[in-house]
């Protein structure tokens, strides 16, 4: 495997100014930095949040660069996989347990925490996944395991 260099990627992003703001107003952000979860890699790109009336919409285009390993000779190499993600993140309403209820339970999506804490994390981690090569090859013409002499 190479080494990965760089810093490990931020995901955290408070947001309590945005949700201040009227419904369109823009926060860029700049997405760099080294992922070591299911996949290993760097990732670079732009996700911008969008205030929407319901919460904060995170749109962007991405490139995430990981470790994979040919499923042909079984050899270690690294791919670029781009992507665009599009995603609405609902804030929590802070309710004493018990009766706590989330404005997003009926559906599992992305939430703002009751701090105001947009984590970008799992949106990445879930779109890498989503984007993986079923069979990665380490060149399009890969031959496979050389045979031993
Ligand atoms: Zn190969």
């Amino acid at each position: 495997m190479e080494k990965l260099e760089g810093k490990p990627l931020r995901t955290l992003v408070n947001v309590a100014q945005l949700l201040k703001e009227p419904v369109g107003s823009i926060q860029s952000h700049d997405i760099s930095g080294i992922i070591e979860e299911e996949v290993e890699g760097s990732i670079e790109g732009k996700i911008k949040l969008i205030r929407t009336n319901r919460g904060v919409l995170a749109q962007g285009k991405l490139t995430v660069e990981v470790n994979l390993i040919c499923s042909r000779c079984l050899d270690p190499f690294l791919s670029p996989i781009g992507f665009t993600v599009e995603e609405e993140f609902l804030p929590t309403v802070d309710v004493p347990s018990g009766l706590a209820r989330s404005l997003s339970e009926e559906s599992e999506g992305f939430t703002i925490d009751v701090d105001n804490i947009l984590d970008l994390g799992e949106l990445i981690r879930q779109y890498t996944l989503l984007n993986l090569p079923m069979k990665p090859l380490c060149r399009p013409d890969c031959t496979g395991i050389k045979e031993a002499n």
